[in-house]
């Protein structure tokens, strides 16, 4: 397989660019690290390890869907800053990882449990009835 470089349009700055793994600019890049390092160097004061986002949003001036966006990359982990959390992206209850809360999850996971039993269903119709068609046409007798 080839990795062509694409171009494309920085999701925060617009600016065109050789698309990499990230989908941010190099220059936006570099503006989100300091941020990150804004965000840590607060949160690493004794005295500031249990801020909660709207704390450090005061306190740094950093963007609070970019400190969400660290927390997703797991550069801000909850093991060690107990009060972040974010809102489920479902029902908006505060959650420390992933995108849904878990009651939101789940409840997907049950959704895609009860697709998956449907098209074994409809699989297993199907190739029932592609039997019976076989049988009907080979033994030439009743159905
Ligand atoms: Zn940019
Ligand atoms: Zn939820």
């Amino acid at each position: 397989m080839i990795i062509v470089s694409q171009l494309s349009n920085c999701v925060r700055c617009g600016t065109v660019f050789a698309k990499t793994i990230r989908d941010i600019c190099p220059s936006c890049y570099r503006e989100e690290e300091q941020a990150f390092q804004r965000v840590y160097r607060f949160l690493t004061k004794r005295k500031n390890r249990e801020a909660t986002i709207k704390e450090i949003v005061l306190a740094t001036e950093v963007e609070e869907e970019l400190i969400i966006k660290f927390m997703k990359e797991n550069r801000l982990r909850t093991s060690q800053f107990p009060k972040l959390a974010y809102p489920c992206e479902k029902c908006g209850v505060d959650i420390v990882e992933g995108r849904l809360c878990y009651a939101c999850s789940s409840e997907i996971k049950a959704d895609l449990n009860m697709q998956n039993e449907l098209d074994k269903l409809i699989q297993e119709r199907k190739e029932r009835e592609h039997e019976s068609i076989y049988y009907t046409i080979n033994k030439d007798d009743k159905q």
